[in-house]
């Protein structure tokens, strides 16, 4: 595959999002599939707006205002640091007075369509074109409700000097409710974006990188994700996926956080050798991949970023290890078989530069992207054959 687009992101996060209107699911899908031509239009790929929503002040609590040159001129419109946001901005933009009485329209997608579409779009045909995507938009969402479990075995290579197996990346925290070994959230951004939220968009734009330049080298990769929505997963559950996929690597993406605004800087933990990493050596030439992909796309976007280096997790607030580093956990044996490991914490979000550079600024996607495709580029020449 050559990479996963912006619109199976946006289905897959969507599919089971917890919304109050299950039933306008698919609609207000195919809304945004016009909106965005299918997610490809510039304010859906530079800023996540996918249903084309001009900046009002209401939606501060869920968007930034970001000046945009659309067909019809200049204007201010809202930028979202996640899809997340978009989905939870959209249903926001609709509780705004000029669609006030809308919730009496919910039933079925037709009404509601036709009531919120002539004031969304100024045009009474809009409601038919986003009419005749509905059946496109529901078959994307049966598709990813019935997307098969990614624990089966790779399909192997043509070229076993191509295959570079199975990578598992792991979106830090996630949902509401504690976890042994995973807390739903740490570090808030400056603009007020959860840290859970970027983790969750940096892996899936790691996913798509790592995808895009696989298939461009002619190589085989398989990307598991250890969630693909808002959910929590234990720690322990976390680093099995490495062992049920049979993965080479797994790696988990953080941020960092601080009460202080000035710290900034990326680091990658390994297990430290106290807390009985049986291969520390191999994860230690992992976690140094890792932090140079990081820092050297941070770097491209930021070159005064700050190497924090490769740290053991004796140095995290869990002295004695974390769950997701854990070789029982990923199942690495002495003798067996051996996963390598790391955790990277991107940058601080509560810097403000750093925010603006990866979180709300106009060039915050771009740079995002940037610093994956980074990644993506050291994860492949580790995991060369
Ligand atoms: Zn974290």
């Amino acid at each position: 595959m050559a990479g996963t687009s912006l619109l199976e992101r946006l289905v897959s996060i969507y599919y089971d999002d917890p919304i109050r209107f299950p039933g306008l699911r698919a609609v207000t899908l195919a809304q945004w599939m016009l909106e965005s031509g299918r997610g490809t239009s510039g304010l859906a790929t530079a800023h996540y707006n996918l249903a084309g929503m001009k900046w009002r002040s209401e939606m501060a609590p869920y968007a930034t205002k970001v000046l945009y040159l659309a067909h019809d001129g200049p204007d201010y419109y809202c930028k979202f640091a996640t899809l997340e946001n978009f989905i939870a901005g959209y249903w926001a933009f609709l509780n705004r007075s000029p669609y006030s009485g809308w919730e009496e329209h919910t039933d079925d997608p037709e009404d509601f369509i036709g009531f919120i579409g002539k004031t969304y779009s100024g045009s009474d045909a809009y409601a038919a074109k986003v009419l005749a995507l509905l059946p496109e938009a529901e078959a994307l969402l049966r598709a990813a409700a019935a997307a098969p479990a990614d624990d089966a075995p790779a399909p192997a290579a043509a070229d076993a000097a191509l295959d570079l197996g199975t990578l598992v990346i792991d979106p830090g925290h996630g949902g509401t409710q504690p976890l042994p070994g995973s807390s739903p959230n740490n570090a808030i951004s400056v603009s007020g974006v959860k840290e859970k939220k970027l983790t969750l968009d940096f892996a899936f734009s790691l996913k798509s990188a790592l995808e895009r330049q696989a298939h461009g080298a002619g190589e085989t990769l398989r990307v598991v994700l250890t969630r693909s929505s808002d959910v929590n997963v234990a720690g322990r559950d976390r680093a099995q996926r490495a062992f049920t996929t049979g993965a080479r690597a797994f790696l988990s993406l953080h941020f960092n956080g601080n009460a202080n605004p000035t710290p900034s800087g990326v680091e990658t933990y390994l297990r430290a050798q106290e807390n009985g990493n049986i291969n520390y050596a191999e994860d230690l030439a992992f976690a140094q991949a890792v932090q140079a992909g990081l820092l050297s796309g941070l770097r491209s976007v930021a070159p005064g970023t700050k190497d924090r280096g490769v740290k053991p997790d004796t140095q995290t607030q869990h002295s004695g290890g974390l769950a997701v580093l854990s070789d029982i956990n990923l199942g690495n044996t002495t003798s067996g078989r051996r996963c390598v490991a790391a955790l990277a914490e991107i940058e601080f979000i509560t810097n403000p530069a750093v925010d603006a550079r990866l979180v709300s600024g106009p060039d915050a996607l771009e740079n995002r992207t940037a610093v994956m495709e980074s990644l993506a580029t050291a994860l492949r020449r580790y995991l060369h054959p």
